[in-house]
């Protein structure tokens, strides 16, 4: 039996995604990265949000990095090639929220993480989770919503997501530069709190995948 997209749910999965996505990384790529199946249309549909969130993500968490050099290195790279991407980094750059590392940039500016390639990102990372954990596609009608964990200000929520979250096992992937931990309620909604390189934290809340509902209200009649 062919496997269906991890991602989408609905093509065949023929080619190989890295989750998270390659991109996000600096070479050296860690060892045995994860991959899941996907159709060529998902994995390559990414490529530019992948770019950009390797800048932010590599901005907010270069400093807390063993890499952090090849990281920077990587960046200016991928920046100095790139015109469009950098006026796109550059923009949702703010002088009051998270500071970059001032070996890039001074002075130091900020990034806010709720551009539309960030949430494109999480939300890709989380499908592919889903398909990992449950063994079927959460499918793209599901609702997802995606919070840079710093960027929550009600202190409620943030007690919240972390009593949750806490209360599972943290999963490593791809030696341990990316971990995530997930909780599903009875309705099969799930939230979600991806690290990025031990210093970078998103939460992801997904609402149920369309089957299961149905599923659910079947079995309830
Ligand atoms: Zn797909």
């Amino acid at each position: 039996m062919k496997k269906l997209c991890a991602i989408c749910g609905i093509r065949p999965g023929t080619t190989s995604d890295h989750i998270p996505p390659k991109g996000l990384y600096a070479k050296p790529y860690p060892m045995n990265m994860h991959t899941v199946p996907a159709c060529s249309k998902c994995n390559q549909g990414g490529a530019t949000a992948d770019e950009i969130v390797k800048i932010m993500i590599g901005l907010s968490t270069g400093e807390a990095r063993g890499d952090q050099s090849l990281v920077i290195e990587s960046m200016q790279k991928t920046l100095a090639k790139n015109k469009k991407l950098r006026r796109k980094v550059f923009q949702s750059a703010e002088r009051t929220f998270h500071h970059f590392n001032r070996a890039i940039l001074s002075p130091a500016v900020a990034v806010r993480f709720d551009g539309k390639e960030y949430r494109e990102v999480m939300t890709r990372i989380v499908r592919a989770l889903y398909w990992v954990e449950k063994g079927s596609a959460l499918g793209i009608a599901a609702k997802v919503t995606v919070d840079a964990f710093d960027q929550i200000e009600d202190p409620g929520q943030v007690a919240l997501i972390q009593t949750v979250l806490n209360s599972t096992q943290p999963k490593h992937l791809n030696e341990s530069t990316f971990v995530y931990r997930v909780v599903f309620d009875d309705a099969g909604n799930s939230i979600w709190g991806l690290m990025f390189f031990g210093a970078h934290l998103a939460i992801v809340s997904a609402d149920a995948p369309a089957h299961f509902v149905a599923d659910g209200l079947a079995s309830a009649e």
